[in-house]
């Protein structure tokens, strides 16, 4: 597995912090970007689940990049999120073409953090899982810095 390069952090620190503004605007603590690898912001964008449940962050920013830019272009992309992507954005990471995933905290983690609070019956298949099915391949960097993403979660969930 490669490793998170400081590019690759310093978009974690800020998909965090966009993850903790989305919990203090009254969504979910969720938050993802795309970037180019020049580490040009392709999309960001926050959790909007309150008013569309497939609105995870993830498939709010995939959605942004795709109206943006082919898979072609997306293919040396990379998806920031503070949580490790659930099955439905995994499945939206491949169709976009964004061949690059960084996360902070795992589903598992996420899953510990949830219980089975009915806002987010986490969904606990590894992104690794649904990507191994595709027909090319999808590099995934993560877990990382789980205790820091952990941070906008506290106290969130009704376990
Ligand atoms: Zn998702």
């Amino acid at each position: 597995m490669s490793n998170a390069t400081d590019q690759d952090h310093d978009f974690l620190t800020r998909v965090l912090a966009l993850a903790q503004r989305s919990r203090d605007e009254g969504h979910h603590p969720f938050a993802a970007m795309v970037v180019a690898a020049d580490g040009t912001v392709i999309a960001e964008a926050m959790n909007a689940s309150s008013s569309d449940r497939t609105a995870h962050a993830e498939m709010n920013a995939l959605r942004l990049a795709s109206q943006r830019h082919g898979p072609e272009q997306l293919a040396t992309a990379t998806l920031y999120a503070n949580a490790e992507p659930c099955a439905m954005c995994a499945g939206g990471t491949y169709w976009s073409g964004v061949g690059r995933v960084v996360y902070a905290m795992s589903e598992a983690s996420l899953l510990a953090l949830t219980g089975s609070d009915p806002e987010n019956p986490t969904l606990s298949l590894p992104c690794r899982e649904v990507f191994a099915r595709g027909q090319r391949p999808t590099e995934v960097i993560g877990p990382l810095r789980e205790d820091e993403a952990r941070l906008a979660h506290a106290g969130f969930w009704k376990k």
